[in-house]
């Protein structure tokens, strides 16, 4: 065995699929490559010839029409009744209806829930989240802090975005979410090469998420339409400018080999797509990324409207938000839902957004994050402080942890492995049953 598929053998064979590998079961097959993803059968699906010639409610007939196809095929595969690399590339493909529809509606922008039906190609005016079409990218890197499945061995391809819909008072990352001109522009083409260049070097995924990835989705499903299209070709394509451009923003403190052995299927750049999104978009946008993504990783932070406009500042919150989760559920797609404990918060938002989890999403994974800590306008030490926000001042206290672990087991979440495992996996490596043990019968040792 070489080196390199050794690298990939050791996120297969990580003790957590032991666990949860029937939760996120399309994710690992296609992060280990025994399976396309979904991009690459979506650009097996054709649509009319003729599909630029029409109105853009035609389009959304025709990408209706072309989803029921795609939905049989994805099943087949799934089930190992058909292998794409015998059927041959559609031109045009459902990805190139799904670029056209994102080209149409960002003329009167609806990506999100905001609506705000400006014209981002050249109109007067600018939407909640200030961008014009231009994405622009902070910062890209192998991601060894996301969940244990998504970080595997050599990290999660993480792609921020700069500026966010949402205005949440305690971002983490405001520097990024609320500086729309941090970072650098980078074209389609840019975009998917760095995807590639990350899936060379031996990512599990490519983590699309910002700030929000929800208003750049128009560059993102372009690029995984080139990915598709040309595949590594788009690297070689690049001029040295746009190269540059790009190596600029990675964040790797060392250099990655690439490699083809983890990069490809058949012989075609595969990678799993994951949208890491508060999850404030609109149907349509959930429709087209339906299409795209092959794993969700969706906040689910307020249990109520209230605290989503004090906290956040965004309307209509939980109708819009779990609306979206239930899609994903009853789309049967797969997802690790992340629930962020704020201080005081407990019970006007975890308990409520626990409940409607257990009710509406049974058995989902759920991180359920213990790791709030006051920034920006919660901050007291901050010069955005806000004291509208004392509650938010102070970490999650150890009572206020141990209570919504105490609940989220008596509604029987699927919460303990996401949620413990850097704990397990730092304290428990090679004593796994011990581990397993430990957590199922005593909740208080965290
Ligand atoms: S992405 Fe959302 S916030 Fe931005 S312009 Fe479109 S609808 Fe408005």
């Amino acid at each position: 065995m070489s080196i390199n598929t050794e690298v990939m053998e050791s996120f297969a064979r990580l003790w957590v699929w032991r666990y949860i590998r029937d939760k996120l079961p399309w994710y690992y097959e296609v992060s280990t490559n025994r399976k396309p993803a979904k991009y690459l059968i979506a650009a097996r699906v054709p649509v009319d010839e003729k599909f630029r010639e029409l109105s853009e409610g035609d389009l959304w007939r025709e990408f209706d029409n072309a989803l029921g196809e795609f939905l049989s095929l994805w099943g087949r595969v799934r089930n190992n009744e058909v292998d794409i690399r015998s059927i041959p590339r559609a031109t045009p493909s459902l990805l190139d209806l799904v670029v056209e529809i994102t080209r149409r509606m960002i003329r009167h922008c609806e990506f999100c829930e905001w609506r705000c039906r400006v014209d981002r190609t050249g109109g007067r005016r600018l939407g909640v989240c200030m961008l014009d079409t231009t994405s622009r990218v902070a910062t890209y890197f192998h991601h060894m802090g996301e969940e244990l499945p998504l970080r595997g061995t050599m990290g999660s391809g993480t792609i921020f975005f700069t500026s966010c819909n949402m205005r949440c008072a305690f971002c983490q990352n405001a520097d990024i979410s609320r500086d729309r001109l941090n970072g650098v522009p980078m074209t389609p083409r840019q975009l998917a090469s760095v995807a590639i260049m990350l899936r060379l070097e031996g990512v599990h995924n490519i983590n699309w998420v910002g700030g929000e990835p929800t208003p750049h989705l128009h560059n993102i499903a372009e690029a995984i339409n080139l990915m598709a299209r040309e595949g590594i070709k788009v690297l070689d394509d690049l001029t040295d400018e746009e190269y540059e451009g790009i190596l600029m923003v990675k964040s790797d403190p060392f250099m990655y080999r690439f490699s083809r052995d983890w990069a490809f299927y058949g012989g075609e750049v595969n990678v799993p797509m994951l949208w890491n999104s508060n999850m404030y978009m609109t149907e349509s946008t959930m429709k087209l990324l339906r299409v795209l993504m092959d794993i969700w990783l969706p906040d689910f932070k307020y249990g109520n409207d209230k605290c989503a406009f004090r906290i956040s500042r965004t309307p209509r919150y939980f109708e819009v938000v779990s609306r979206n989760h239930k899609l994903i559920y009853e789309w049967g797609e797969d997802v690790i839902i992340r629930h962020l404990v704020m201080p005081g918060h407990v019970e006007d938002d975890t308990k409520p957004v626990l409940e409607w989890i257990a009710k509406n999403m049974p058995g989902v994974l759920v991180n359920i994050m213990d790791q709030y800590r006051p920034e920006n306008e919660t901050d007291p030490h901050s010069r955005n402080y806000n004291p509208e926000f004392r509650e938010l001042t102070r970490r999650p206290s150890r009572e206020e942890l141990m209570e919504v672990y105490r609940y989220a087991r008596s509604l029987g979440l699927n919460f303990e492995i996401i949620s413990f495992e850097k704990k397990m996996d730092i304290a428990y490596l090679g004593d796994e049953d011990s581990l397993m043990d430990r957590i199922k019968d005593n909740g208080n040792a965290y």
